[in-house]
């Protein structure tokens, strides 16, 4: 589903210089589940953020559904998104003056025809369906996270890329969330997590370990 070979990205703010990432690969097929793991600045949002073709890479290609989304103008690259990707950053991703329920109807919006779920149902699998008309500032960080896994698969994307999905999450709500991941691999769509939790790491296919922005071997 996802094809990512080589991927450099450099990274200058005045005198400081970072090679985030060096020759990263990354490939994750239809109905596999793929884990990034590695210590803080080893470059796991920065490969997040190429592969989502949010950022992009000095080197390298990114392909989803073989179609490339890297080099490429920000405007195609927002439409392939639209279409095979669901992203959620560690920054989140919701719109702050938005409702819940809002922020996923405009990333609906935004992909015309590709989910026909319910919005109440997709909120009901994420946990939330008693906040659908919340505002962000309103959610407790464990409730903003999984509503930017809602937003995330709004789209029902083929691959989904998630930043720390279960990051502030307690044990059984982590447990739903990894329930919910699991089933999308299941149905055939491609999973890829940032994370630190090995309840996470256990569920996933395959496992990639990042540090300085390289694959360890
Ligand atoms: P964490 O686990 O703390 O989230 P990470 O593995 O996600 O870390 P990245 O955010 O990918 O790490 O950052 C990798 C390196 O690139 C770090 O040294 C970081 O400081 C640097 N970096 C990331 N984004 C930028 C940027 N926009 N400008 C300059 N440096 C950056
Ligand atoms: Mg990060």
């Amino acid at each position: 589903a996802l094809d990512a070979r080589d991927l450099y990205r450099f990274f200058r703010a005045g005198e400081e210089e970072t090679l985030a990432l060096r020759g990263v690969s990354v490939r994750v097929r239809p109905g596999e589940t793929v884990a990034v793991v590695g210590p803080s600045g080893s470059g796991k949002s920065t490969l997040v953020a190429c592969l989502a073709g949010l950022d992009e890479p000095d080197g390298g290609v990114v392909r989803v559904g073989g179609e490339r989304i890297s080099h490429r103008p920000e405007a195609e690259r927002a439409r392939v998104r639209a279409r095979r990707i669901g992203v959620l950053l560690q920054s989140g991703n919701l719109i702050a003056h938005l409702s819940v329920r809002d922020n996923i109807r405009l990333a609906r919006i935004a992909a015309p025809g590709k989910s026909t779920q319910d919005i109440a149902e997709l909120l009901e699998q994420v946990g939330l369906a008693h906040r659908a008309r919340a505002l962000p500032q309103e959610l407790a960080g464990g409730e903003l996270a999984r509503a930017g896994l809602a937003v995330a698969l709004a789209n029902d994307p083929d691959v989904l890329l998630a930043d720390e999905p279960t990051g502030e999450l307690d044990g059984q709500t982590e447990q739903r969330v990894l329930n919910l991941l699991r089933e999308r691999a299941s149905a055939g769509h491609g999973v890829l997590i940032v994370t630190h939790s090995p309840e996470a790491v256990r569920i996933a296919d395959q496992v990639i370990p990042l540090r300085d922005g390289r694959i360890r071997t």
